[in-house]
C-alpha cells in the first residue's frame, strides 16, 4: 500500500467539559442525561443529523427486551405521550422514530448537556494510558475537544480502537460477525386484516403456502425471512428484512456494500409482502435507515466480560451497574437467512432478569475512558443478549452515572465506590 505523510499541524481546541460522549445512540444518549442530571458539563457527539443512533436514524421498529432502569421508564413514558397514533398515552415498544429523536433532544436539553451533531469522532487525545479528549471532523474542520473522562457510545468502540485498546470482533471460533440489515418501512399496510410475523420461527400458513418458506422463495438470498412490526401510526410497518452477510461495520467498504445489497433486495421484499401477507396488498415503501443497521462488531477487552453462562444463570453481581436486563440469545445467522443455530428466541427458559458488572465498562489498561452499549466486554452469545436498545440504554446510565460521580470526587473510574453508582441510578 502506497502511503502520504500529513503535515503536522495545530488544532484548535473547541470546548473542554467534564465528560465528552461519543456517539449519540441509546447508549451514549443515556449516558449523556445522566451525567448532565448529576452535574457534570457533558458535550454529546453525533456524526448523524438526529440523536437516538439505531433508535431513531436506523429506524428501529421497536424495544426489545427489558432492564430495570428508571431512565429508561422516562423515555418509554415520554414516548407515550409523543405519539401521534391511536396509542398515544399507552406505554408501548413500538417507535415513531421522528417523535424519539425529539423526546432524546427534550431529555438531553433538561438535563443540561451540550449536543453536536454532523460531528465524526476521528482520533483520541491521549496522555500516557490516559484518555484526555476527542479529535473531530466536521464542517468546522478538524478540532479536538478535551474531557476529564470520556464514553464511548460509538456501537462500534471507535473512541476505544483509536485509543489502542485490546478488543474482539465477531464469534470466537472464526471472527465472523451477525449480518446487518437496512431497515425500512412501508405504508399502506390493513393493520386490522395483516400478518405482523416478528420472529424467525413465528409461522402462518395462507392458501398460497406458510409464510416463511414462501419469503425463503422469492427474496433473493441472504435475505428471506418475514419480520415485521406495528408502528404506532395508522397504516405503516417496520420491515427487519433486508440481509447482508460477512460485513464488517467498522470498513466503509464493507459498509456501502450493505447499503447497495439490501437496496437491491427492497424491491422483491415489497413485491413478496405485496403479493403474500395478508393486509400489506397495497403496501409502498416510505423510508429507509439513515444508518447501515449494524449488529455486531467490537467488543472490547475489559476489567471482567460477561458471559453467556453469566446470563443463563442470571448471574448477580454484587458490583452490578445495570440489572433486571432480559431478553434472549438473538443471533441472525451469520451465514444466510433467518435464525443462527446458537440462536434461542421461542425455547429461551431464563425468566429471571440478570447484571452486568461495572468492570465490562473499563476497557483494560486505559484510564479516562469507559465503554457504553453494545461495544462493552462480553462473549459474542452474550452479546447477541445484551446488544438490544433497553439494556444498552441501562448501559449508557451506568457509563454517565460513574463519568459524573469521578468527576465529582476528582478520583480515577476504578477509585469510585461502585454502591455509589448504584444509588444514583
Ligand atoms: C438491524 C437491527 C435490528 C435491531 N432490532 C432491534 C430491536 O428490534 N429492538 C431492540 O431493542 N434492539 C434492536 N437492535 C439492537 C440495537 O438497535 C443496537 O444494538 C443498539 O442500538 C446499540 O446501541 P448503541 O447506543 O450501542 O449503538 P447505536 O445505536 O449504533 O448508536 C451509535 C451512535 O454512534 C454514532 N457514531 C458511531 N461512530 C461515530 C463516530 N466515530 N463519531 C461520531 N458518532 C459516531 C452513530 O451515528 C450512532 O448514532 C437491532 C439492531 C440492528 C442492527
Amino acid at each position: 500500500m502506497k502511503y502520504y505523510t500529513e503535515p503536522a499541524r495545530e488544532l484548535p481546541v473547541a470546548g473542554e467539559y467534564d465528560v465528552i460522549i461519543a456517539g449519540a445512540g441509546p447508549a451514549g444518549a443515556s449516558a449523556a442525561i445522566m451525567a448532565g442530571r448529576l452535574g457534570a458539563r457533558v458535550l454529546l457527539l453525533e456524526q448523524n443529523n438526529a440523536v437516538g443512533g439505531m433508535s431513531t436514524s436506523g429506524l428501529m421498529s421497536h424495544w426489545t427486551g427489558t432492564v430495570d432502569s428508571p431512565l429508561y421508564a422516562k423515555i418509554l413514558e415520554r414516548c407515550a405521550a409523543a405519539n401521534e397514533g391511536a396509542e398515544q398515552g399507552k406505554i408501548v415498544p413500538w417507535i415513531d422514530p421522528e417523535a424519539l429523536k425529539s423526546v432524546w433532544l427534550d431529555l438531553l436539553r433538561e438535563a443540561g448537556v451540550s449536543v453536536l451533531l454532523y460531528t465524526f469522532v476521528c482520533g483520541v487525545i491521549k496522555q500516557n494510558d490516559r484518555v484526555t479528549g476527542v479529535i473531530t471532523e466536521s464542517k468546522s474542520g478538524r478540532r479536538v475537544f478535551l474531557a476529564k473522562i470520556t464514553i464511548d457510545g460509538t456501537g462500534d468502540g471507535d473512541v476505544a480502537a483509536f485509543a489502542g485498546a485490546a478488543h474482539w470482533k465477531g464469534r470466537e471460533a472464526d471472527g465472523k460477525m451477525q449480518p446487518c440489515t437496512l431497515m425500512f418501512k412501508v405504508a399502506g399496510v390493513d393493520l386490522d386484516r395483516a400478518v405482523l410475523l416478528g420472529s424467525f420461527e413465528s409461522k402462518h400458513w395462507t392458501e398460497k403456502g406458510e409464510l416463511q418458506a414462501l419469503a425463503r422463495e422469492h427474496i433473493p438470498a441472504p435475505a428471506g425471512h418475514l419480520l415485521v412490526y406495528r408502528s404506532p401510526l395508522p397504516g405503516i410497518v417496520t420491515c427487519n428484512m433486508t440481509n447482508c452477510t460477512d460485513v464488517d461495520g467498522t470498513r466503509a467498504e464493507d459498509l456501502t456494500r450493505a447499503e447497495l445489497i439490501c437496496r437491491t433486495q427492497m424491491p422483491a421484499i415489497v413485491r413478496y409482502l405485496r403479493g403474500y401477507v395478508p393486509g400489506f396488498e397495497r403496501c409502498y415503501v416510505i423510508s429507509a435507515g439513515s444508518m447501515m443497521g449494524v449488529r455486531e462488531t467490537r467488543r472490547f477487552a475489559g476489567e471482567q466480560t460477561l458471559t453467556e453462562e453469566d446470563i443463563l444463570t442470571a448471574r448477580q453481581f454484587d458490583d452490578w451497574v445495570v440489572r433486571g436486563a432480559h431478553f434472549n440469545f438473538d443471533v441472525h445467522n451469520l451465514t444466510g437467512a433467518g435464525l443462527d443455530p446458537t440462536g434461542v428466541q421461542h425455547a429461551w427458559s431464563q425468566p429471571a432478569g440478570y447484571t452486568i458488572p461495572y468492570g465490562c465498562l473499563i476497557p483494560k489498561n486505559l484510564e479516562g475512558l469507559l465503554l457504553a452499549g453494545r461495544n462493552i466486554s462480553g462473549t459474542h452469545l452474550a452479546h447477541s443478549n445484551y446488544r438490544v436498545m433497553p439494556i444498552c440504554a441501562g448501559i449508557g446510565a451506568a457509563a454517565g452515572a460513574a463519568a459524573a460521580l469521578a468527576v465529582r470526587h476528582g478520583v480515577g473510574l476504578r477509585e469510585i465506590r461502585v454502591d455509589e453508582i448504584q444509588a444514583a441510578l
